[in-house]
């Protein structure tokens, strides 16, 4: 889709990204994964380093670079396949609690540049000390209502 509005020097840049994506290679089988489920829209596979024991990623087969070039359609699907997985991972794994995290960019994290949902176990007395954490800001005057009315959206 994205590749029908781009310039030929756009194209070559996104086949190139789409030629080294690491998650297109184990989708095609060139480099091996744990695979715990998969259909035709997905592969959910072990991360090779996770943040706890169970750790896992939903790939799309297809590549996407991120949460806005993703269909509508498959991050709805996404989002119904972290469910049942949230479940069903937590009753295998008996642990405590459950993080989804999803990365869009460099800045947010992402290092690998096809869209991914991670599945991560937690456990109480488990490897949670890099947990995703902020130091919250602090809003001024009027500066919420100002932003609510900017993010409006019907
Ligand atoms: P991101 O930082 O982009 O949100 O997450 C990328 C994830 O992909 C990382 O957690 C990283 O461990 C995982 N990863 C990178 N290369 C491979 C690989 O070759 N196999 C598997 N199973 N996971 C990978
Ligand atoms: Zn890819």
């Amino acid at each position: 889709m994205i590749l029908q509005k781009s310039t030929k020097k756009e194209r070559c840049v996104l086949d190139m990204r789409k030629e080294n994506c690491i998650f297109c290679k184990i989708m095609e089988g060139e480099i091996p994964s744990s695979t715990i489920y998969e259909d035709g829209d997905f592969k959910v596979i072990l991360d090779i380093n996770p943040a706890a024991k169970g750790h896992a990623i939903i790939l799309p087969k297809e590549h996407y670079e991120n949460i806005y070039e993703l269909p509508e359609e498959l991050a709805g699907k996404a989002m119904v396949l972290a469910k049942k997985l949230a479940a069903h991972m937590t009753e295998k794994l008996e642990c405590d609690g459950f993080n989804l995290i999803q990365n869009n960019g460099e800045i947010a994290g992402q290092t690998v540049f096809h869209f991914h949902l991670h599945l991560i176990p937690r456990y109480q007395d488990g490897n949670n000390k890099d947990l995703l954490t902020w130091n919250v800001l602090q809003y001024q005057e009027g500066e919420t209502d100002k932003l609510a009315e900017l993010l409006k959206i019907d």
